[in-house]
């Protein structure tokens, strides 16, 4: 049996990009998926083409900024498929622009949705593990959380903190919780269509001219889900041979 056959898997911000691809990736291999982000008219068709294919699915529709709704996602997925394995934080956004811009709201949404959801994540599934004696949590990081760039101080900001939970919760495991951080280069998805600022954008769009598929994060999340429970990948950099 794959390790990955009948495992209970959470994965926010499926309804496209890198959660997507590994949520079609998961399903292939037998996970029991919950789905979730905000646009339903996605996860519904998700879910139906991984069902059609054979898969096992459900979603719900999820605001990871909203801490009650989080919650509700993890008790609905213990309440659909009897446990929860997997929690895959991959909800995230990327409005770059530099400080000057003052895009101070944007900073807030980063820092709600990449940092603050990513933990209310991690409050929803930890009792539920800490109960099974076994769990694991991915967590989307980036090359921005190894290192800081201009016209990202936000950003890099939100995902050093990403890189920062991910280790505490490997530090703080109990030899229970496996820890993954996982930290992509350029891949090509919907991340930069939100980027407002003008200069920032066309920075994104050189950048993302060698971007790299969502399969290739899929294949990473994969492989490190499919390790027995003794082995724990905690760290994976996956970027364009040509990035710098
Ligand atoms: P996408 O824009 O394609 O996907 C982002 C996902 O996050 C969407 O499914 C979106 O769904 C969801 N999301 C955004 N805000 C919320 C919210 N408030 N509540 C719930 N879901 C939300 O980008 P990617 O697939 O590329 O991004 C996935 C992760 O990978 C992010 O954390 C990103 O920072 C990280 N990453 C991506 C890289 C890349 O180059 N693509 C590089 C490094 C890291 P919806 O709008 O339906 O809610």
């Amino acid at each position: 049996m794959s390790e990955v056959q009948d495992k209970v898997v959470i994965i926010t911000g499926a309804s496209s990009g890198l959660g997507e691809e590994t949520a079609r990736m998961l399903a292939a291999k037998g996970a029991k998926l919950m789905l979730a982000a905000r646009r339903e008219d996605r996860l519904k068709e998700l879910t139906e083409s991984i069902k059609k294919d054979g898969g096992q699915a459900a979603y719900r529709v999820v605001d990871v900024t909203d801490k009650a709704a989080v919650q509700k996602l993890a008790d609905d997925t213990k309440a659909e498929f009897g446990r929860i394995d997997v929690l895959i934080n991959n909800a995230g956004l990327m409005p770059l622009a530099p400080l000057d811009a003052l895009k101070v709201d944007e900073w807030d949404t980063m820092i709600d949705v990449n940092i603050k959801g990513v933990l209310y994540g991690v409050a929803a599934v930890l009792p539920v593990m800490r109960e099974q004696h076994v769990g694991h949590i991915i967590n989307l990081s980036s090359v921005a959380g190894q290192k800081v760039f201009a016209g990202g101080t936000v950003y890099c900001a939100t995902k050093f903190a990403v890189k920062a939970i991910s280790e505490g919760i490997r530090q703080e495991s109990n030899g229970e919780i496996r820890a993954t951080n996982i930290s992509p280069g350029a891949v090509a998805t919907e991340l930069t269509d939100h980027i407002s600022d003008k200069d920032a954008k066309e920075m994104a769009d050189s950048l993302y001219s060698d971007a790299i598929d969502s399969a290739a994060i899929a294949r990473a999340i994969t492989f490190a889900i499919e390790q027995p429970q003794q082995v724990d990948v905690n760290e994976m950099i996956i970027r364009p041979t040509k990035q710098e």
